[in-house]
């Protein structure tokens, strides 16, 4: 793992003054020595240091948190308070809340603790219960923890640490008013630990705000994370990317795969293509319930399914062990999701492929991810499917390119939601409603992506 921090001494996690229990249960996880931001955060966080942590999952963010922590709950025990919580994690999102649950039930095997998480998406009453005795620690999405609290079951005084984890994805989703109004609840006196992968002027303002002199920890700048996979760009006519990647398919060494489109009904058609071809594959996006989403997540951990196709912001954070390939079936605009991508896999010290399948318009995307990652990704043209054209096809504007594609995008909308006369009728699970009569496409309001849309 590349980091900053070269020139500290390996510590060992004997050092680092955890409890006994604590260590037994890395000892157990099989972790044999801190990544760097686990030797740089948790003697700070020891300490009672506030952090200002700028890392991104896969650096081992969750346990140099969770584990100093966990050392805290079990050094002071004390009697739990109906409805508070001594610890409070927001996280952007339902499954990076769970992993963070997880992983402090991992963390803390051998410790007594309780723990609960909450969401949006699902009934509120099994968690309302679960915290209604009192917690030690609480994780949580924004706009559920507000509502429990607007209807009285949380409180937040006598809260003792404070974790803002992803703050970066706050921004993104549209969540940083929710997060202040949390923040505007937090007691004076308080810890707070504040992790982001990247730190936007809104990000360092809300940090200002939250935190008071604190430790900075940085690790893993965004770019540097992937030396360690193997890359390579195909470049194909747009028309015949199905095919490619179903000829990848053919290849049994893709066998745990996440597949990225940019729209969740690009996802949900991909997903058909797939299945048709016999390749188990469930789509992961925003407009999926819990459950759905938990499945597909599961179904590609225990091997049900051989492939997962993700729009960017739910796929972030997703932490699922030795994804073999990472397929970018469409590139994304935003350079910085690429590496977020790839990052899914090669994760804790193994090492993965990423394959990018890229289109004419798509080329100005390309020349922005190798710009950020300042290396040019390994053409590979050994594909029966390679195009001269898209590889001699001119860079257009960052800017065409973008009304172009989200024009492409839009079309393929309008496909699905419009029916041909006489067509069979579309069957996707993305809440797109069947309309009895075709709409113009003029008459269409124009298309604006929402995050939501993403
Ligand atoms: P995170 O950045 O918290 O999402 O963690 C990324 C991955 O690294 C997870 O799969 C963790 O289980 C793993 N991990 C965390 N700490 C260590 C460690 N010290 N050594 C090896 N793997 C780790």
């Amino acid at each position: 793992m590349n980091t900053h921090t070269s020139s500290l001494p390996e510590l060992k996690f004997a050092e680092l003054n955890l409890d006994p229990h604590l260590l037994k249960a890395i000892e157990k996880t099989g972790y044999t020595k801190p990544t760097p931001i686990q030797a740089q955060s948790i003697p700070k966080v020891l300490e009672g240091r506030d952090i200002l942590g700028a890392a991104q999952t896969g650096t081992g963010k969750t346990a140099a948190f969770a584990l100093p922590i966990l050392n805290h709950i079990i050094k002071k025990p004390v009697r739990l308070l109906p409805k508070r919580t001594r610890v409070l994690v927001v996280s952007p999102t339902r499954e990076l809340a769970v992993q963070i649950y997880e992983s402090f039930l991992t963390y803390g095997k051998f410790t007594q603790f309780k723990a609960s998480v909450i969401f949006g998406g699902v009934g509120q009453e099994s968690q309302v219960r679960s915290v209604a005795q009192g917690v030690d620690v609480l994780i949580a999405t924004p706009g559920r923890l507000l509502d429990l609290i607007q209807q009285k079951h949380i409180f937040l005084d006598g809260l003792e640490i404070f974790v803002l984890d992803e703050a970066d994805r706050m921004l993104d989703m549209g969540f940083l008013p929710d997060v202040r109004r949390i923040v505007q609840l937090l007691p004076a006196k308080r810890q707070s630990l504040f992790f982001s992968a990247t730190m936007p002027k809104e990000i360092q303002g809300l940090a200002d705000s939250l935190l008071s002199q604190p430790v900075h920890v940085k690790v893993t700048p965004v770019a540097s994370t992937v030396d360690k996979i193997k890359q390579s760009v195909m470049f194909v006519d747009k028309a015949r990317k199905k095919e490619l990647l179903i000829e990848l398919f053919r290849n049994s060494e893709l066998n745990k795969v996440i597949v990225f489109t940019r729209t969740k009904h690009g996802a949900n058609r991909l997903v058909e293509t797939l299945l048709k071809n016999k390749i188990m594959s469930q789509a992961i996006h925003g407009n999926k319930s819990q459950n759905a989403r938990q499945q597909a997540l599961d179904n590609l951990r225990t091997g049900k399914n051989r492939v997962l196709v993700a729009t960017d912001i739910v796929a972030r954070g997703v932490d699922i062990d030795q994804i073999s390939h990472v397929i970018n079936y469409e590139l994304p605009n935003d350079p910085e999701s690429y590496v977020h991508r790839i990052g899914r896999t090669a994760r804790a010290g193994h090492s993965g492929v990423a394959i990018s399948l890229c289109d004419a318009e798509e080329k100005s995307y390309l020349k922005d991810i190798e710009k950020l990652i300042a290396m040019e990704i390994e053409r590979n043209k050994e594909h029966k499917f390679h195009s001269d054209s898209v590889e001699h096809a001119r860079v257009i504007s960052k800017g065409k390119a973008k009304s172009a594609i989200e024009s492409r995008d839009n079309q393929r909308r309008f496909k699905s939601r419009f029916k041909k006369p006489g067509s069979k009728q579309q069957s996707g699970s993305d809440g797109a409603k069947a309309f009895s009569k075709p709409v113009p496409q003029h008459k269409l309001p124009p298309f604006k992506a929402k995050q939501n849309d993403w």
